[in-house]
């Protein structure tokens, strides 16, 4: 048989972890908490796996997780959801922007996407036949840019993609930003794609605002949140996906295709978390704002240039005129540390001065990595 080749990228996510486990290195790169997630999460989920929560759930979600997301969305972020016709649940947040790119996105249609992107988008959009038409941001702000947004925008634009709080450069866009790329979308009649896997983790006081909300947006806003981010079990995959009953069709319908439903005994367990009060989300905030602030003064002491973070489990060195692969490599292999080159998540170039951590770690574990890349320095 002659060899295949697949034209999908290898994802640096496991580029990077495969590399820090062949150099026992301390792995910042991938983002996954040390905190083991609250415990009585976990325990619901214990108990419905074991109580027998184990056959196919109806393939839009348990009703009463349905129910759950459409309260804790209308708690959280003001929105009016009928849990009947415009909630549905799947296997993690992946899913969901797969399937959303597999229902909406035919070949040739073109798809805006702001770099730096989440590694899975541009792979997924260009098996679907999109052209995919970029916006750059750049550091130190990631501010969006209205000429960038007019070169990108066409009358065959479909979807526009937007992950907002932004992995990796952990900003938030302001309401400016937002507004400017909903005129573009109702302008241009375009559906938005919103990837708000990071709407809790956000510090210092933000508020996050979703796209969704914005004047117009209701009915041709897709957004997607994900119960790994909220509880910090990235493991479990379970995503929630919230649109008008008119998308929430063509979804449902990728949806049947791809996983079809989602493991009981998380949904039964995120319905039950979804309801926790303000007082464990301002803890969770909490507990990973003190991490950033120990990484990033332990990082500024030893001499790096240390960007802001407000929100996701990440914050970026700046590292001037060295390349971020290379320094990334030199860092795993002889340091034993691993992170992330941002570059990564550019396609068109241009940025290639960003490094990468995950601080969602203990403190011994932050002050070990610490002790190693002071020999870097
Ligand atoms: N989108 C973004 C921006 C992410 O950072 C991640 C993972 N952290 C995901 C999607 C995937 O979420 P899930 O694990 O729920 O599939
Ligand atoms: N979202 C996580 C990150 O940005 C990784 C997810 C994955 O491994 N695909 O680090």
């Amino acid at each position: 048989m002659n060899p295949v080749f697949s034209d999908l990228p290898v994802t640096v996510f496991e580029t990077m972890s495969r590399l820090a486990r062949e150099h026992c290195a301390i792995n910042l790169g991938q983002g996954f908490p040390d905190d083991p997630g609250p415990e009585d999460v976990r325990e619901v989920a214990a108990t419905a796996l074991r109580d027998g929560y184990n056959q196919y759930p109806p393939m839009m979600g348990l009703p009463s997780l349905r129910v759950a997301i459409a309260a804790h969305y209308g708690r959280h972020q003001g929105l009016d959801l009928d849990p009947e016709t415009e909630v549905m649940v799947t296997s993690g947040a992946t899913e969901a922007l797969a399937g959303a790119i597999f229902a909406l996105v035919a070949p040739g249609d073109e798809v805006v996407l702001f770099e730096p992107m989440y590694d899975a988008y541009l792979p997924l959009v260009r098996r679907a036949g999109g052209v995919p038409r970029f916006v750059t941001l750049k550091p130190p702000h990631f501010r969006i840019d209205e000429d960038a947004l007019a070169a990108a925008f066409s009358e065959k634009t479909r979807l526009v993609i937007l992950n907002n709080p932004l992995n990796p450069s952990a900003t938030v866009f302001a309401e400016a930003d937002l507004s400017l790329l909903a005129g573009f979308c109702r302008r241009f009649d375009a559906v938005a794609l919103c990837d708000e896997v990071w709407e809790h983790v956000i510090f210092d006081g933000a508020r996050h605002r979703p796209l969704m909300a914005l004047p117009g947006m209701r009915e041709r806003t897709i957004k997607i949140g994900s119960a790994g981010k909220i509880f910090s079990l990235t493991g479990w995959k379970v995503g929630f996906v919230m649109a008008a009953p008119h998308l929430m069709r063509a979804l449902a319908r990728a949806h049947q295709f791809l996983t079809f439903t989602t493991p009981p005994n998380l949904q039964e367990a995120a319905a039950y978390g979804l309801a926790k009060d303000e007082a464990y989300f301002t803890g969770m905030r909490a507990g990973l704002a003190r991490s950033r602030d120990r990484l990033a003064a332990g990082l500024a002491d030893l001499g790096f240039t240390v960007l802001p973070s407000a929100a996701t489990y990440f914050l970026s060195l700046d590292i001037g005129e060295a390349d971020d692969v290379a320094f990334c490599e030199t860092l795993v292999r002889e340091h034993g540390v691993a992170a992330i080159p941002v570059s990564a998540f550019y396609e068109t170039g241009g940025v290639r001065n960003l490094v990468r951590f995950c601080f969602a770690k203990t403190d011994a574990t932050l002050d070990a990595a610490l002790d190693r890349l002071a020999g870097y320095a």
